[in-house]
């Protein structure tokens, strides 16, 4: 793989004397830091020195020691934070090195960390990096910071904020933090050094806000709706600041908000109230590929405006997340791969940003002594008051290094994290990554004891070389070098993911906009049954109607009866032989060819989805992806099934198993998923040489149709694929009855998937074969919150988990048990982040809930909530639009709810969720089993025994840790349950196609006369 080259701009400097410059200037600084002492954090010396040292050793010891990091401070017992101590660090837990496991007998093993007064330390570690929330003390040391020449700037811990409520809250504690800062700083006699610019005197009271936290319901698809209600909230702020004549700054997140904060940070400084006050600037990541694309953006905009505006360059603090994220979902990487990339990127836009001093003010956000260098090097050349910019650390960190920077007179700010340790722990342990980062300045400098020409080697030398260190795999099927050690399948077939859509870049959004209003005008359109590829009229036909507008009719469906049932049985019976000697090379590439189709009509596939079964975008994208996948990952595995495969290796005998297909078959769909299960459940049939009869659900007919207008369009052949919608239970039964059926494939309730199942198990006279049945039904899925659970992932998980798709996803999640310690935290939260979701028709981006599928689930889901009430507390309910043509239904919460009810037992299929009350594990298992069904489970716990016994006691085909529980990828996760839910089988997963197929052994017996060839490869 090539790495990125990072233009570079050669013409701006002559090289080798901005070099000689660069290293005088990192000699001085280390000279200086020299004379400085080694930061405590590295000193290698007591509680943090030892744990910091033994993770730079060890990178097990390291994820342990995090993970317990993390999780310690919602531990509220000793005998809590023993257990956690023992499951994290504990001598069968940590396969330590040999000379680490040395060093930890030589401490006295966990048990010196149980000496240590663990939380107390831990507690003392993260007070190095922030401030804490009492006040007082947050004023003593930004004014011992003030005295010492050293500016502030201060921002408030806990990014994650889950609902409106606590996005209010995070506001305020702005406004409060910096009433209190304005007052006292007024008091502070001198002004502080580091606020001194040859300009003259900058805001003392200097403030940076995560914009993520001023808003829980950011949307890709409604990035318009998210600057309204950011705005909101951050004009009390910006107005607070003008008044107290501070400095605001907007912090940079993760990248899928970068677009959001750039385009809030120039909307909102244009408004007429803030066009020139208050001060303000924005942080910019230098890891980010489009970084200079953007800074060129920003100059232009503060030009524009004639605003002289503050640009933070940092490298950027999330480069794991977002490389992860971008592997996940099959999207370009946004950051560099290797870190000389990144590095060299800081110091060409470092020369942008002095370039470009008129309207900008530098502020380099750095602890790297060779970025330094470079900047005071290039500003010496361009003539630059070193004072004219400055330099920006984080609290806590580099400490010599600042004493360094202040003494070669240069402006110094701390960025100071206030608030309390629990919302804290993703910015500690993001700075305890950050300290033993085995690439990371601080750690080659204080832990490993790099040299200097290491450590100042100009960074561009090494762009495009080998020696670039860390490499980003950009395709699935690289070599994965992630956190965790993902392995390297060895699959013989290729087989990569449909990506999602990013609906954060606008031409998706617009494209998506254009789609609904293109379809618009194609509602209402008759969709004949199809049978040998030809449309079929039929003298009924049944309006499919918009969820969210039942006046709306998105088409009309043909209605079949037994005799066009017959017919079209006949067409399948008639192609199927031929399709089946079709070589299945030619099969799969067909398959292929609609997968291409899909992906070339995504969009537009998706309105369909959202007209016809009121999915919001997201989750019809989804829908569409999963369909692609299905074609393609079916293609794949059916070209390695076709291969005659040996079953022994044996002298003198060949012995192969291959696959016959199954003969004719019907295909019974769900709505929910109206391209997906049709599709996958279609496309395995067909492609292991079968030819079907399609029965959609009454209630998503246009999008079969659709489908099949696709497969035809690709070139399946008259008759392998056929349409028949119409009242399943006629034609759908005579067809599951018929004697020359020879194997059904069904996905809906349990209702019919069980009469479905015995109706197939009865041979008719003159029947050919023993009918194979597909049966994939409900559930009522469970999820625990353990007493450790994260509640800021579990929250949004089970909000996304129960209410996605207004609770009709058979993944859904139905049942909650909450362990009793976290029982009354959590249940505030959850109710108060569903209190904040968004409601209305799928149509309007950004709405998460919709309507219902049909008037009769609104009414059945509406009456199981009425009599839900006498059986439990009805805790929370949501408002839903007044729309008496809408089907919605209130999302709802009950609690207290008795494991013997039947909002305990049975499936609901609709946006309720039953929340109990377990009183330890034993019991939330024992509740979690206490079901007929098993489709998905869950639980959310930083407990690894407790994550290790649900692995092992959770009866379910699908358990999700620490994740939502809806949402399988095709092939990540093949997806399917039992007991009630089905027969076992896994749609998406590589023995799928096996039910559609039979096995046959094929022996020759290969001995002529004492002579056999020589043995071949396993697979032919
Ligand atoms: C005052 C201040 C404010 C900050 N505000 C923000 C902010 O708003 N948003 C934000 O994201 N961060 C912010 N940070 C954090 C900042 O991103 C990190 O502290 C910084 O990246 C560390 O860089 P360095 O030059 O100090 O260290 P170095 O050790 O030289 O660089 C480490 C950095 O290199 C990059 N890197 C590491 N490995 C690779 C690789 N394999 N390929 C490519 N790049 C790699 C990463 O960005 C990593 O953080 C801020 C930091 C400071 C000091």
């Amino acid at each position: 793989m090539q790495p990125t080259i990072v233009p570079t701009k050669k013409d701006r400097l002559e090289e080798s004397q901005i070099e000689f410059r660069v290293r005088e200037y990192g000699e001085k600084i280390f000279a200086l830091m020299d004379a400085a002492e080694a930061p405590s954090l590295f000193s290698k010396k007591g509680f943090y020195g030892t744990l910091m040292d033994w993770a730079m050793k060890d990178e097990h010891f390291k994820t342990q020691l995090f993970r317990f990091v993390d999780v310690l401070p919602t531990l509220n017992s000793a005998g809590e934070i023993s257990r956690h101590l023992k499951e994290y660090l504990g001598e069968e837990q940590v396969n330590l090195s040999p000379a680490l496991r040395l060093g930890l007998k030589a401490a006295g093993g966990a048990s010196w960390l149980f000496g240590a007064g663990i939380k107390g330390q831990v507690t003392g570690m993260a007070r190095q990096f922030m401030l804490g929330d009492d006040e007082k003390e947050i004023v003593a040391t930004l004014r011992k910071a003030h005295e010492q020449g050293i500016a502030f700037t201060v921002d408030i811990l806990g990014e994650a904020v889950v609902s409106e409520a606590e996005a209010d809250q995070y506001a305020q504690r702005y406004l409060d933090l910096m009433g209190l800062l304005g007052k006292q700083i007024v008091r502070w006699q001198h002004p502080c050094n580091s606020n001194d610019s040859p300009r003259g005197h900058l805001p003392p009271l200097n403030v940076s806000v995560k914009i993520s936290a001023l808003y829980s319901q950011v949307c890709p698809t409604d990035p318009d709706t998210a600057i309204e209600r950011i705005s909101a909230r951050l004009r009390p702020i910006l107005r607070r600041a003008k008044e107290l004549g501070a400095f605001i700054n907007f912090d940079m997140e993760s990248y899928a908000l970068k677009e959001l904060t750039l385009r809030l940070f120039k909307e909102i400084f244009t408004e007429p109230e803030f066009a020139t006050a208050p001060a303000c600037g924005l942080a910019m990541q230098a890891y980010l590929k489009d970084c200079e694309t953007d800074l060129d953006a920003v100059i232009h905009w503060a030009r524009e405006h004639r605003r002289r505006i503050t640009v933070r360059l940092v490298k950027g603090a999330y480069w794991d997340y977002e490389t992860i994220t971008a592997q996940q979902r099959h999207w370009p990487t946004p950051v560099f791969p290797h870190k000389a990339e990144t590095d060299a990127n800081f110091e060409n836009l470092s020369l942008t940003l002095l370039e470009n001093a008129d309207v900008l003010d530098g502020a380099f956000g750095t602890h790297n002594v060779r970025s330094i260098a470079y900047v005071l090097a290039q500003a010496d050349r361009l003539g630059i008051d070193r004072r004219d910019f400055e330099f920006q650390m984080l609290y806590g960190m580099a400490d010599p290094i600042k004493a360094a920077v202040l003494q070669l007179d240069c402006r110094l700010r701390e960025y100071c994290p206030v608030g309390e340790l629990l919302p804290g722990m993703a910015y500690l342990v993001r700075r305890l990554l950050e300290n033993t980062s085995n690439e990371g300045f601080l750690a080659n400098k204080f832990a490993k004891g790099a040299s200097r020409d290491e450590l100042l080697k100009n960074p561009a030398q090494d762009v495009g070389s080998a020696e670039v260190g860390r490499v980003c795999p950009q395709r699935a099927g690289d070599d994965l070098d992630l956190p965790g050690g993902a392995l390297r399948t060895d699959a013989p077939y290729h087989f990569q993911n449909e990506p999602p859509t990013d609906f954060t870049i606008a031409a998706e959004r617009e494209k998506m906009g254009a789609a609904v209003r293109e379809y618009r005008r194609k509602l209402g359109q008759r969709h004949p049954l199809i049978i040998n590829n030809q449309p079929v009229s039929t003298s009924e036909w049944l309006p499919s109607l918009n969820p969210a507008d039942q006046k709306e009719v998105v088409g009309y469906a043909a209605q079949a009866t037994v005799a066009e049932a017959e017919a079209a049985l006949a067409a399948a019976r008639a192609a199927q032989p031929k399709w089946a000697r079709t070589p299945t090379a030619d099969r799969a590439a067909l398959l292929e060819d609609t997968a291409a189709l899909m992906r070339r009509d995504k969009a537009a596939l998706s309105v369909l989805e959202v007209f016809e079964a009121g999915k919001n975008w997201q989750e019809a994208d989804a829908d569409v992806a999963e369909a692609i996948d299905f074609c393609n990952f079916y293609a794949s595995v059916m070209r390695d099934l076709g291969r005659p495969q040996r079953t022994q290796a044996v002298a003198g005998e060949s012995n192969l198993q291959q696959w016959w297909p199954r003969g004719v078959g019907i295909i019974i769909a769900p709505w929910n998923f109206p391209l997906a299960i049709l599709t996958g459940m279609t496309a395995a049939a067909v492609v292991a040489g079968n030819a079907v009869i399609m029965k959609p659900s009454d209630q998503t007919p246009v999008i079969a149709a659709r489908l099949l207008d696709l497969m035809i369009e690709a070139g399946f052949p008259p008759g392998v694929v056929n349409l028949l919608t119409g009242p399943g239970g006629k034609v759908g039964a005579h067809l599951v009855a018929h004697q020359q059926i020879g194997f059904i494939a069904f996905t809906g309730s349990k209702e019919v998937g069980l009469r479905i199942w015995e109706a197939a198990s009865r041979t008719a006279p003159g029947q050919a074969n023993l009918k194979k049945v597909v049966c994939e039904m409900g559930g009522k899925n469970c999820l625990i919150v353990d007493g450790d659970a994260d509640l800021d992932e579990a929250v949004v998980g089970c909000v996304a988990s129960a209410f996605g798709y207004q609770g009709q996803k058979c993944s859904a999640l139905s049942r909650l048990i909450v362990l009793a310690d976290n029982y009354e935290k959590f249940l505030d939260r959850l109710i108060a982040a569903a209190a904040s979701m968004r409601i209305g028709p799928a149509e309007v981006p950004g709405n998460l809930i919709g309507p219902v599928i049909n008037r009769d689930a609104q009414q059945r889901i509406l009456g199981i909530i009425e009599a839900g009430k006498k059986e439990a507390k009805l805790a929370w309910q949501g408002v839903v639009p007044a729309e008496p043509d809408a089907c919605y239904v209130p999302p709802t919460i009950f609690t207290d709810v008795p494991p013997g009810s039947r909002l305990f037992r049975e499936e609901i299929f609709g946006p309720v969720l039953a929340v109990t009350k377990a009183k330890d594990f034993d019991q939330a298992i024992e509740l979690a089993n206490h079901s007929e069904f098993a489709l998905t489970g869950g639980c959310y716990s930083r407990s690894p025994v407790n994550i290790e016994r649900v692995k092992a006691e959770l009866v379910c085909g699908n358990l999700y840790i620490n994740r939502t529980i809806t949402g399988a990828i095709v092939e990540r996760q093949p997806f399917g349950g039992f007991k009630m839910s089905g027969g076992g089988t896994k749609a998406g997963g590589r023995e799928y196609l096996q039910n559609f197929l039979v096995p046959r052994v094929v022996t020759e017996n290969c001995l002529r006369r004492g002579f056999a060839p020589a043995e071949e490869d396993a697979h032919l």
